[in-house]
């Protein structure tokens, strides 16, 4: 609904502001050929092409345009090119299992889907002619096409060349679908959250203020988290809306890559999840590494750990811990330290920065407990400044799950209508973290309601490994759950009770390889363990919070102690 207020709340002005305000700013792309550099004038003109080249193309305003692609230039010109000329730009995340990429496409009937060329394997791999019937054109991002069966297929030069670099932007209304991304749910199947251009403007806005996570025109900004999760937590639009640098990684970028584009291109804040930093960490050990025009480093996705606090303090950079949601575009709280608790001792701010923060203004939260009864953390007799000196609150006394609504949080799923049911609420989003939130007003995240792995920042389906595993036929029960991992945060690891006349090592090889065939690499459990039952809640659920008790203390479990994991990649 557009408001009085002279234009809508869209995409367009800041791209706008960056074209002819930060002409000269420098936008900067690792890509497989090598540094490719030009500046926001140069960049306004080829998003200008390219939406030229979809016209062309004929795709419509409200038709969706897929993305398999890295954080490089030609991704990020797909974000603003797609959304403001009223088609929605959908990203999708190429680490899914091929069954979920052919859902993703056919769900969301991409009409165009640009891939890098480092992932067309892994888009021929799940291509599959009925899921992806809608495309209509494939386009590789670069100046030339590697043999693919794909078709029809064409460069991304060429598909630009010969373009007018200008493009007369319609005016959109502020609640068309701009972009699209999914994220993996409980059942498995993939759940689309749309943004709109609204949704997309007011998190930006957010995210810059101070309490946000804020970029500003005299930032070099490299976004490590991944184009395709959530537009790398919204960084590519606020870093446009700032006039900041971008410095994109590229394709697959490992700790040398980023502290050599750190060094090199003087990057003063980045984002990622903590897999990315401990992997950097690592490599500082070794090599003489240059951090000094780091300043900010954004964590978030899974918990950031202290030591990773303490190690960034060490070296003069500041670790802003946050928490997010695919359905929350993504950012919801920072950890930032409010001005009466800088004097604190540093063990109370360490705890602070440690919790998943403080909301960003413009959203509202609830937690609610099993009962479906608010807890009381702030009431007025709570926060009234006697009752906080006689009675301080206890971290984790009182603990539900966390609700949240805001300009920038969905209100349902593509097409989803039971998982709308489940998940939304008088217009609260169910976050299915489980919290606490202490005297300040900082939320912890304590648990996870959900029954989802999150393993280096991507999802793992404890419940399809789980309908996978039970379908072997020496296995009567079996359960998958995520345990703490230091470089992955969370592995999968299996609980299976055999059948009285199951073969153990057989079983446990099979079941791998059957898991082996059907997911990628990096969802096989790093473990199977045999137990006699699977303890279960009063309602007949796997009770996973007694099992991941019991695996902590192994004496409890038969079985091994998960070896190093390996995914493929964060
Ligand atoms: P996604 O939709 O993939 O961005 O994942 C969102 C979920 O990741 C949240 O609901 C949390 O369970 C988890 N998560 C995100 N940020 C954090 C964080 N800073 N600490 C712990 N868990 C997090």
């Amino acid at each position: 609904m557009n408001m009085p207020g002279g234009a809508p709340q869209t995409l367009r002005p800041f791209l706008w502001r960056a074209e002819h305000l930060y002409p000269e700013t420098e936008i900067v792309s690792r890509t497989a050929g090598g540094i490719e550099r030009y500046d926001y004038a140069a960049y306004a003109d080829r998003v200008a092409q390219l939406a030229n080249a979809l016209d062309e193309a004929g795709v419509e305003e409200g038709d969706r345009v897929g993305t398999v692609c890295w954080n490089d230039h030609w991704h990020f010109e797909t974000y603003f090119a797609v959304p403001n000329r009223g088609s929605q730009l959908h990203t999708i995340n190429p680490l899914l299992p091929d069954h979920h990429l052919q859902y993703i496409v056919e769900n969301a009937e991409d009409r165009v889907l640009f891939v890098d060329a480092t992932l067309l394997e892994a888009v021929e791999a799940a291509y599959d002619p009925e899921a992806f019937e809608s495309v209509e054109q494939f386009v590789v991002t670069g100046d030339r096409v590697p043999h693919t069966d794909l078709e029809p297929v064409v460069d991304y030069e060429s598909f630009v060349e010969g373009h007018p670099a200008t493009y007369d932007w319609p005016d959109l209304d502020e609640d068309q679908p701009a972009g699209m991304c999914y994220t993996s749910g409980t059942t498995g199947k993939p759940k689309g959250v749309e943004y709109t251009h609204q949704m997309l403007w007011s998190h930006t806005m957010a995210t810059l203020t101070p309490q946000g996570v804020p970029a500003a025109d005299d930032d070099v900004v490299m976004p490590v988290v991944p184009m395709f999760h959530v537009n790398a937590w919204g960084f590519p639009f606020s870093m446009t809306a700032a006039g900041s640098k971008h410095v994109y990684p590229g394709p697959s970028p490992d700790p040398a890559d980023l502290a050599g584009l750190i060094e090199q291109e003087g990057v003063t804040l980045t984002a990622g999840v903590p897999t990315v930093w401990l992997g950097l960490m690592e490599h500082c050990k070794e090599h003489e590494v240059d951090l000094s025009s780091l300043e900010r480093v954004v964590v978030g996705g899974s918990a950031a750990p202290e030591a990773m606090i303490r190690w960034f303090d060490e070296h003069d950079v500041e670790l802003l811990h946050a928490w997010g949601m695919t359905e929350m575009s993504p950012i919801g709280s920072v950890a930032h330290l409010k001005s009466d608790l800088q004097d604190a001792d540093e063990g109370t701010k360490l705890d602070k920065r440690t919790k998943q923060g403080l909301m960003v203004p413009g959203l509202e939260f609830r937690v609610i407990d099993e009962n479906g009864e608010e807890v009381e953390w702030n009431s007025a007799e709570r926060r009234s400044a006697d009752s906080r000196a006689a009675e301080p609150r206890d971290d984790g006394e009182d603990f539900g799950e966390l609700w949240v609504r805001g300009p920038w949080v969905t209100q349902e799923y593509y097409r989803r209508p039971e998982a709308n049911e489940a998940d939304f609420e008088d217009g609260w989003l169910k976050t299915g973290d489980i919290v606490t939130v202490d005297e300040d007003g900082y939320l912890k995240i304590v648990d996870r309601a959900k029954d989802v792995i999150k393993s280096g920042g991507e999802w793992i389906s404890s419940v399809e490994l789980e309908n996978a595993i039970m379908a072997h036929d020496g296995v009567a029960e079996a359960t998958v759950i995520g345990v703490p991992h230091d470089r992955w945060q969370e592995r999968p690891v299996a609980f299976v009770v055999p059948t009285d006349e199951a073969d153990r090592p057989t079983v446990e090889d099979e079941v791998l390889a059957m898991v082996r065939e059907e997911f990628p690499d990096w969802w096989v459990p790093d473990d199977v363990m045999y137990v006699d039952e699977i303890p279960k809640t009063a309602t007949g659920k796997f009770d996973k919070k007694v099992l991941r008790e019991e695996y902590d203390d192994e004496s409890l479990v038969e079985g091994k102690v998960p070896e190093e994991a390996a995914p493929e990649d964060d």
